[in-house]
């Protein structure tokens, strides 16, 4: 009998909601499969604990993670705490300080669900964001506050270790897929210098794919390419910041946000990875029992995969793919299922 040791993070909002209902899901495949269980220890570092201590992540709080095998991660963000302190206070410091360099964001129309476009069918992508540095490395600074000569700078970091490991991830990838078609994403013709460093190595490390085809593409383009072709784009290659505009994007063209699954990948290992929903706390939701729980449990099934239980992580996929299909809807997908009914139906289906 294998354990893992999973921390859960459930966080903010209706965070809670869907990480209790992951983890519902992910008992109920242990019990029904075998073979494995989990050690499921409970990190309480949401706002309330932020305004109540100073801080998300408490002294020595990584160090204790990074033993997990895994984290599985709900959403920050407040009402009563500002989203750049929130961001950088828990989930970044994850992010970074584990290496977890790799942000992995499958986006595909599940059966039963509605996609805004006609041809929503064709979508079937895999976003890969660079997750450690880029527009997000946090350098910058602000001079002269509140005078008319006031200046902001917001600096983007790209190093060629950096964007080279990015771009192997994300070949490797497509090499897996039937497709094996990568588009790089960039916006090199404004921006040359960071956005240029990324198409030379892109060209380096094609080299070593010769079966995988190219092709690249601006930011803005992409984006009509995303809502009037998407059989066109199979994986993408992003960086930080349009990466998260483009899966927010690409969220919202396969069904809901509440679909919409991401893992924080350290792929060589050292570290523990992270896998949540790309939702934030929804608080206009909260507590009303209606968060779509399906972007948590398909994150799950990423994270089974991650830790070697390919079979289970399948198992729960097609679970889920048969009760999006029978219709059993959150309202965020035009239905009035609640959580609750969302989850008993996937149990119910796993258990079979
Ligand atoms: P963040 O800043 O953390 O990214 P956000 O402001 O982008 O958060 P989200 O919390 O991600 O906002 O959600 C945007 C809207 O989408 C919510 O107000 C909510 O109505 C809807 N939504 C998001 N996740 C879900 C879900 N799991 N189920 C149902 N609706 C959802
Ligand atoms: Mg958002």
């Amino acid at each position: 009998m294998k354990t893992y040791n999973i921390a859960a993070i459930p966080g903010d909002g209706i965070g809670t909601e869907v990480i209790a209902a992951g983890l519902e899901i992910l008992e109920g495949l242990a019990r029904r499969l075998g073979g494995f269980n989990f050690d499921v220890t409970h990190y309480p570092w949401d706002s309330e604990y932020y305004l109540k201590h100073g801080h998300y992540i408490p002294d020595g709080g990584l160090a204790e993670i990074s033993k997990a095998d895994a984290i599985f991660f709900g959403a920050v963000g407040s009402l009563k705490v500002a989203d750049h302190i929130s961001l950088w206070g828990l989930r970044l410091p994850i992010c970074q300080g584990f290496d977890q360099y790799a942000n992995v964001r499958p986006a595909r129309v599940l059966p039963g669900v509605k996609s805004p476009l006609s041809n929503g069918q064709a979508i079937d992508w895999v976003i890969v964001r660079e997750n450690s540095e880029g527009e997000y490395s946090g350098s910058g600074g602000r001079v002269h506050q509140g005078l008319p000569i006031e200046v902001a700078t917001e600096v983007s970091t790209f190093t060629r270790v950096g964007v080279e490991r990015i771009h192997r991830f994300a070949f490797e990838l497509a090499r897996s897929r039937p497709a094996k078609h990568l588009t790089l994403v960039t916006k090199s013709n404004a921006q040359r210098h960071g956005m240029v460093l990324w198409d030379e190595v892109f060209a380096e490390v094609a080299r070593d794919y010769p079966d995988v085809r190219t092709n690249r593409e601006l930011v803005d383009a992409v984006t009509t390419t995303m809502v009037l072709k998407p059989e066109k784009l199979d994986v993408i290659v992003a960086t930080n910041l349009h990466a998260d505009i483009l899966s927010d994007l690409a969220a919202a063209l396969s069904g809901s946000l509440g679909i919409a699954p991401t893992a924080n990948l350290n792929p060589d290992r050292s570290f523990p990875s992270m896998f949540e929903p790309i939702h934030g706390s929804a608080f206009d939701i909260t507590g009303k029992g209606i968060a779509n729980p399906i972007a948590t449990f398909w994150t799950a099934a990423m994270m089974l995969e991650h830790l070697g239980e390919r079979k289970a992580g399948e198992h729960l996929m097609r679970a889920i793919e048969e009760v999006t299909a029978s219709g059993l809807h959150t309202p965020d997908l035009g239905g009035t299922a609640t959580t609750r009914q969302v989850t008993d139906a996937v149990l119910e289906v796993i258990s079979r």
